[in-house]
């Protein structure tokens, strides 16, 4: 069962304490009970909550071991305080906002969090696309469109996936790609989409690999510039995506940093319908208890593996 807190009142009273918090990290990550991550065993001995040790084989782990959450020196209550702020703004946050909210000291730090969480909203292993789904790509950060196939200086090129419910926005995934190959594009789609799947999309010889790769090809369009004028599904998703990115962070986006962003975008889009901002909370809180810590220099160069 889903549980989370419903309304800000709701969210002060149950994580008022380290212990609070702690309880809601060992249900999301243990739902089953205590699991021992090197033998696998149910039992533990526990003293407060914070360190457990396995009754078979003596391994001590505490519930925030492997999680983001782990080697931090903050309260996990500001934590949580982070993840029920970014969850609640409909359109995001910047580093700045987190760290005025929190009272953090540094800009830093809520950049870091920031981060990590972004990182924590790809789950590992999620459901990919089904049914019907329409596919393009799109440059962000330059404003001419670039030839398709081709590189274009400080840009990036974004495969966009689109699921087709009636004619509405479904589920959502983007994904860079280095170019508009049917190499890169192959790749791309099988990450994102359920072979058997039918896929829409114009006219590029890039896109010649579905059939024979099990994927029922659409052809909506002949021509195939990248640009503006995209198929209409994905046109929509793209025009909130760059009204986003220049809204929540003043398009100031680095291209390196462009992975988490998408990651964020996406995450927020899919659950757009949640009938509770708790319900993002608790997923995002979900997330980061499935996820290895990710570790400061894996920033620099791009994205955390997972
Ligand atoms: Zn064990």
């Amino acid at each position: 069962m889903e549980d989370y807190p419903k309304t800000i009142m709701e969210f002060d009273e149950r994580f008022a304490t380290e212990e609070g918090c702690r309880q809601y990290l060992y249900q999301l990550r243990w739902p089953d009970g205590f699991l021992c991550p090197r033998c696998n065993h149910h039992e533990a001995w526990t003293k407060n909550n914070e360190l457990y040790q396995c009754q078979k084989c003596g391994y001590r782990v505490s519930v925030i071991a492997g999680t983001i959450f782990q080697d931090t020196r903050k309260p996990l209550r500001l934590w949580f305080k982070a993840i029920w702020y970014i969850t609640s703004q409909k359109h995001g946050v910047s580093a700045l906002g987190l760290k005025r909210v929190l009272g953090l000291g540094s800009y830093r730090t809520a950049w870091t969090w920031l981060h990590k969480l972004r990182c924590a909203m790809v789950r590992p292993g999620r459901d990919r696309l089904s049914g019907i789904v329409e596919v393009d790509e799109t440059y962000i950060g330059g404003e001419k469109p670039g030839k398709r196939g081709r590189g274009a200086a400080g840009k990036a090129l974004v495969f966009v996936a689109v699921e087709d419910k009636d004619n509405h926005v479904g589920r959502i995934r983007l994904q860079r790609v280095i170019d508009a190959s049917a190499e890169s594009l192959a790749k791309a789609v099988n990450a994102t989409i359920e072979p058997g799947t039918t896929v829409r999309t114009d006219g590029w010889n890039g896109y010649n690999f579905l059939p024979p790769a099990g994927f029922p090809r659409i052809i909506v369009r002949k021509d195939s510039i990248v640009g503006d004028n995209l198929l209409p599904l994905v046109n929509r998703v793209v025009s909130l995506l760059k009204r986003w990115l220049l809204g929540t962070h003043q398009g100031a986006v680095q291209p390196s940093h462009l992975d988490y962003y998408l990651d964020e975008f996406t995450f927020r889009f899919n659950r757009r319908t949640s009938q509770f901002r708790g319900k993002l909370f608790y997923r995002l809180i979900q997330q980061s208890v499935a996820l290895r810590p990710v570790i400061g220099k894996e920033f620099r160069g791009g994205r955390a593996i997972n």
